[in-house]
């Protein structure tokens, strides 16, 4: 949902203008919205980290059947 800056608020796609602005500022919300998105494909996890993360859960689980064998 695109986010206006200057008003501090959620615009649902009908409610902001047909050019993407906001209705009462008039600030490109559309060109927010890709940046954040922009934003959020930067902090995704790196492969590595989530191999570490499926090797310890690898790891905890033949602990844990260790202790039941
Ligand atoms: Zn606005």
């Amino acid at each position: 949902m695109p986010w206006c800056e200057p008003c501090g608020r959620y615009l649902t796609p009908s409610s902001t203008k047909a050019d993407g602005t906001c209705p009462t500022c008039g600030s490109d919300v559309e060109a927010q919205e890709r940046r954040t998105n922009e934003h959020l494909e930067e902090e995704r996890a790196p492969w590595h980290f989530k191999l570490l993360v499926v090797a310890l859960i690898a790891y905890l689980a033949w602990r844990i059947v260790d202790l039941f064998v």
